[in-house]
């Protein structure tokens, strides 16, 4: 891994100081400077930050101004990590930045991180993708200030009654819950709501579809919250063909 003064994108995982990945946390203990995204990076991870490490929170900072700290870090030499929640391909905001520093003539790299969709699914003891139940996972959000095209609503996605992950969207549960069952799911397909998964805070909530709003007021959940629905939370489901005794694999015969 050339860490030199390029940039470096870094997923810093869901919440939990531990679960950054082992580059992840390199790139941190390396890093002449820090800008992290403050509003949901566990700040327990800037520990890893080396004596005189300059550290930036860009919560309260612009695109223009991210960019301007990148660049005269870059041009003093200095290896530049830019931390961000989860996976920084989700929700991240990371293009607009690499268009940047690409113009720029800055080199970057990233290095992908836990997203909270999966640390929900470990929350909930899930699994995404069942057998007979649904194979697909939709990663989605509400249109809030953020406009979402129109091909994509809750409502057209939720037709596919496929395993369905919202971000961002805790606040604005009442549209969901309408939505997901205009679009087909039945009112009571089961839900659930995890609030900051795998922090110490952490909280499940399970419910069904339609009472994903009451089911938030009920516990004060606004944001920071990942809304999950689908079948692939209740009982039913279909066994793997990779580990049926009748089946056979590459690595394994079938028992007669
Ligand atoms: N890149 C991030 C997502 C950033 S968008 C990722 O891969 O997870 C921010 C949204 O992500 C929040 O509004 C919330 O919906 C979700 N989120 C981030 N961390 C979370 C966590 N620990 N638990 C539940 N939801 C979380």
């Amino acid at each position: 891994m050339n860490t030199g003064s390029k940039v470096h994108f870094v997923g810093a995982g869901p919440g939990a100081a531990d679960l950054i990945t082992l580059r992840g946390k390199a790139l941190l203990e390396n890093a002449d400077v820090i800008i992290y995204a403050g509003s949901l990076v566990n700040p327990e991870l800037l520990t890893l930050a080396k004596q005189g490490c300059e550290i930036f929170n860009s919560a309260h900072m612009t695109l223009d101004e991210v960019i301007e700290t990148i660049q005269s870090a870059v041009a003093a030499g200095k290896a530049v990590a830019r931390l961000h929640t989860g996976d920084p391909s989700l929700y991240g905001a990371i293009r607009e930045q690499m268009d940047r520093l690409l113009a720029l003539g800055i080199d970057y790299e990233i290095c992908p991180g836990v997203s909270s969709f999966s640390a929900a699914a470990a929350a909930l003891r899930a699994e995404y993708t069942l057998p007979e139940v649904s194979q697909s996972v939709i990663i989605t959000r509400a249109a809030g200030r953020t406009p979402v095209p129109e091909r994509e609503t809750i409502r057209a996605l939720a037709a596919h009654g496929a395993t369905m992950v919202l971000f961002l969207s805790a606040g604005l549960l009442g549209t969901v819950s309408d939505d997901l069952i205009a679009g087909g799911y039945a009112p009571d397909t089961p839900a659930a709501i995890v609030y900051k998964a795998s922090w110490p805070e952490e909280k499940i909530v399970r419910c069904t579809v339609a009472e994903l709003a009451k089911c938030a007021a009920d516990n004060n959940i606004t944001k920071t919250a990942l809304i999950c629905a689908g079948a692939f939370l209740g009982s039913d489901y279909g066994l793997s063909r990779l580990y049926a005794p009748d089946f056979s694999t590459e690595y394994r015969e079938a028992k007669q």
